[in-house]
């Protein structure tokens, strides 16, 4: 099961959201510090929300290029039937 994302790594390239098969990962926006005079600037990083949804298969780990996502090998979920 997916346990963290390291954010302070993230580039926020969105890989780990686009290969999730269980809609786990989902890529939102986040206030990050200000920018020139005084901007706010807007970036999107991944978030993880349906966690309870994960079935384990590795693939925001394997793909993520900064390496920063843990995946726990551990199942507590099964895919679903259908
Ligand atoms: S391990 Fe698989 S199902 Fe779980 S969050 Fe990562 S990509 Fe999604
Ligand atoms: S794949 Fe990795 S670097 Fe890209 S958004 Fe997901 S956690 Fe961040």
């Amino acid at each position: 099961m997916i346990e963290t994302i390291d954010l302070a790594r993230c580039t926020g390239c969105g890989i780990c959201d686009l290969v999730c098969p269980a809609d786990v990962i989902h890529m939102e926006d986040q206030p990050s510090r200000d920018g020139l005079a005084g901007m706010r600037e807007q970036r999107m990083l991944p978030a993880i929300r349906f966690r309870e949804h994960c079935i384990t298969c590795f693939s925001c780990e394997i793909f993520c290029p900064e390496k920063i996502v843990d995946v726990h090998p551990v199942v507590r979920n099964r895919p679903r039937a259908w």
